[in-house]
């Protein structure tokens, strides 16, 4: 009877995944089997000798563990696979390329691929096995090289890895073309398989100590497989008991370190997710918090473009003020000047101008007399008795009749250049620019005539006032001076005195001896 792996399911004896020969055998019969075993590599036989019922069993048993562990297989690959298609990482795509090697390897490993999936036949069924096997470390590296980014690591990690994959694709090739060549005797795929894995295990190692945050649960599931391969071999190099444990320790390994893999993808999704979702709320804190820099700095320019306003306002409204201030002062001090020059040339009690300014006028004026030859008259006035006037009635009502004869002066001096004046005590002057001889005397006499009339009350009693008036009227001669008109108008005063008061004397007349 013919069986094994070269052979198809169809020419063994009995369509079972593992070589089984029937034994048809009488009771106690007693026969001798003899079992030639052909291979192209290290091949353990545990032979075991049992009945069909037990041997139902078994493989019924057998099966079911297989189809959990190629189930959930089946459900990782197609999951990182699904992954793989949508995040385009290319670690799920390789990891996911690993898991179909390592089904492929199984399958033929434990047989169910070439007896349940008909891929048996001598050329497909040996190659699934070892190309299968080559495979899974090619694209363990290329997964390692993703998953633990050691692009970025460079250096001599990154290139044992590579050199480690290309040593495997090269193995695969061979295999693939010629599965017992003898160079495969010189690349000894035995020995770098172990190297592979042990090279894998230090690059975790290294990775972790480094702080790599995936490399912790791949060193994990690596060392797991690491160490249930090592079971394995260990059991079949006789060093460990040889039973469905020791021998299944592979695919345990397996299952667990595909477990521990996706998980560590999974772990990789979630903090690359924490690390995007992180980023974003740094993005917005930083945006947020250059969004209020600007707000303060634009409401600091604010406050200072409305400080400023306000200052220049504040400053235009004091100057504004101050201009007022100014102009208010300036109208005062003009108005207080004019008072001044008011008071300077008025007689306080009176009210009419005083001498300084009579001085001034009649200098003026008697300039304009000669140079245009007109006549200027002079009128000199005296209160009659007014020494006597004062001792009866007191000075403050010698006061009051100074200023009542003031009230007539003014009425008698209202043509433009006329000018009414104190003298000095009870002394009066009247400057008439431009009046002739007749209407001087004429003035005079009515002025004396309207003092003459007052009727001041005191004490009861009535009293009168009498003035005498000097009086002079010509076109003054070119060398006449002020001196000389004033001295002429008092000597007719003078003369009005003499001749007995209350009357107008012209100084042109004649004099007359008075009748006192
Ligand atoms: P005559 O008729 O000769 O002019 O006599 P009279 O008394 O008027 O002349 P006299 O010169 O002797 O006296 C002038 C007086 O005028 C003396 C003085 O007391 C008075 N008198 C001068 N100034 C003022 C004044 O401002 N107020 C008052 N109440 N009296 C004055
Ligand atoms: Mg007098
Ligand atoms: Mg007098």
């Amino acid at each position: 009877m013919h069986a094994g792996t070269t052979l198809p399911a169809s020419s063994r004896p009995l369509a079972q995944r593992l070589p089984v020969f029937p034994l048809a055998l009488a009771p106690g019969e007693r026969v001798t089997a003899y079992l030639h075993v052909q291979s192209f590599g290290p091949l353990i036989v545990p032979m075991a000798l049992m009945d069909a019922p037990s041997l139902h069993r078994q493989e019924l048993l057998d099966s079911i563990l297989i189809s959990l562990f190629f189930g959930a297989m089946l459900v990782m690959l197609l999951y990182n696979a699904s992954l793989w298609l949508f995040t385009r990482d290319r670690s799920y795509g390789y990891y996911a390329l690993y898991l179909l090697m390592s089904l492929c390897y199984t399958l033929a490993l434990t047989g169910f691929g070439p007896l349940y999936l008909g891929l048996d036949g001598p050329w497909l069924a040996i190659r699934m096995y070892t190309v299968g096997g080559t495979l899974c470390f090619v694209l363990a590296g290329l997964y390692l090289h993703h998953f633990l980014e050691l692009q970025r690591q460079g250096g001599w990690l990154k290139w044992l890895n590579h050199a480690s994959i290309g040593y495997w694709s090269l193995t695969s090739l061979l295999l693939l073309l010629a599965p017992y060549s003898a160079l495969l005797h010189l690349l000894n795929p035995q020995l770098m398989s172990l190297v592979s894995i042990v090279f894998g295990l230090a690059t975790g190692l290294y990775l972790w100590a480094k702080g790599n945050p995936s490399a912790k649960l791949f060193t994990l599931a690596w060392a797991l497989l690491i160490l249930s391969s090592l079971a394995c071999m260990l059991a079949l190099a006789g060093h460990l008991p040889l039973n469905d444990l020791t021998l299944n320790s592979q695919l345990l390994g397996m299952a667990v370190e595909f477990t521990l893999l996706s998980i560590a993808l999974a772990e990789r999704i979630n903090r690359e997710r924490a690390q995007r979702i992180q980023a974003q709320q740094d993005t917005l804190a930083y945006a947020e918090r250059l969004a209020r820099e600007r707000e303060e700095k634009l409401h600091a320019q604010q406050q200072a473009l409305r400080i400023q306003r306000q200052t220049n306002e504040e400053l235009e409204q004091r100057v504004r003020q101050r201009t007022q201030d100014l102009e208010q002062a300036k109208l005062r001090l003009e108005s207080a000047i004019t008072e001044l020059a008011r008071l300077s040339q008025t007689d306080p009690l009176t009210e009419l101008c005083n001498r300084r300014h009579f001085d001034e006028c009649i200098r003026q004026e008697l300039c304009r007399a000669k140079r245009s030859q007109t006549p200027l008259a002079l009128l000199m006035i005296d209160i009659d008795h007014f020494k006597a006037l004062n001792d009866n009635h007191g000075h403050p009502f010698g006061d009051e009749c100074l200023r009542a004869v003031a009230v007539l002066l003014r009425q008698f001096s209202q043509r433009a250049g006329d000018l009414a004046a104190r003298f000095g005590g009870e002394e009066f002057i009247l400057l008439l620019p431009g009046t002739h001889r007749t209407a001087a005397g004429l003035l005079a006499e009515n002025l004396r005539q309207a003092i003459a009339a007052l009727a001041l009350q005191h004490d009861g009693q009535t009293v009168r006032l009498s003035a005498s008036i000097g009086l002079i009227a010509e076109v003054p001669h070119l060398d006449a001076g002020v001196d000389e008109l004033i001295k002429l108008a008092d000597a007719a005063l003078y003369r009005a005195k003499r001749a007995g008061r209350n009357r107008v004397v012209d100084a042109a007349e004649e004099p007359v001896d008075s009748p006192a």
